[in-house]
């Protein structure tokens, strides 16, 4: 087979060897792959910004078995100024977990690879009145792309339009205040806002999301549910979310 040339975000790094990395990148045309990248720990590497984290890159590789050998990367972008913000940094990485936990090797995504670039340019830009609001989304984007979008309109019970005070993470929507008694497993409490903010995170655009005020607190609670019931609906759970969590209360 010949060498392939795509784009793709680095969403995870490991040294091997004494100057290699195996990075996993997800491209646009392939998917999530694995790929090692030759020399790149050394500090003359040509390659040193391209094949690092964060890094969007064009690259060039020879597929594999299981690893592919990168031949070329030229970087697109590195999202520099998230390094200098611990926090920032912590939202990003969970973001990049996300993406990990979400795909198989090999499955495609571009339009949520695209979400994520856009999500990161304007969280490393600060342009964003709250980052989290921007995490939301994308979590309640990501979620509905896989298949697992909540109900938010009427109670999962009764079906009804009003009073919809929590969320079920058990029954994948909302339910009235009269229905939460009878729902099994664990509920978040929503308030109006925070009700009219999840479903905003499906029908807005992010470029919208990103001017929006919410209580930050509020605004945590909601990631917190979508955390909770994307880890629910992958199967798997983030380490870099309870990072984030502790860099908040430590
Ligand atoms: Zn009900």
């Amino acid at each position: 087979m010949g060498l392939i040339k795509t784009k793709g975000l680095v969403i995870r790094e490991q040294p091997y060897k004494e100057q290699d990395k195996i990075l996993t990148i997800f491209t646009e045309d392939e998917g999530k792959i694995q790929c090692i990248a030759r020399g790149v720990r050394r500090q003359k590497s040509g390659h040193l910004a391209s094949t690092q984290i964060f890094a969007y890159s064009e690259f060039v590789y020879y597929p594999g078995k299981n690893f592919g050998i990168i031949n070329q990367s030229n970087l697109i972008e590195a999202f520099y100024p998230l390094r200098n913000d611990l926090t920032k940094m912590a939202l990003a990485s969970y973001l990049l977990d996300l993406m990990y936990n979400a795909y198989e090797f090999y499955q495609k995504s571009p339009e949520i690879l695209k979400l994520l670039l856009h999500v990161l340019y304007y969280i490393s830009g600060g342009k964003a009145r709250n980052d989290l609001v921007l995490v939301g989304a994308f979590q309640m984007k990501l979620v509905s792309y896989l298949g697992y979008r909540p109900v938010l309109e009427r109670c999962m019970v009764c079906q009804h339009d009003q009073d919809l005070t929590h969320f079920s993470i058990e029954q994948s929507g909302v339910v009235c205040r009269d229905c939460r008694e009878q729902s099994p497993g664990y509920l978040y409490k929503l308030n109006p806002a925070m009700l009219e903010l999840l479903r905003d995170f499906l029908k807005q655009p992010i470029k919208q999301l990103k001017d929006r005020e919410i209580d930050p607190a509020e605004a945590l609670k909601l990631s917190d549910l979508l955390d909770h019931y994307i880890s629910c609906c992958i199967g798997k759970s983030s380490k870099a979310y309870a990072f984030y969590k502790t860099m908040l209360n430590p």
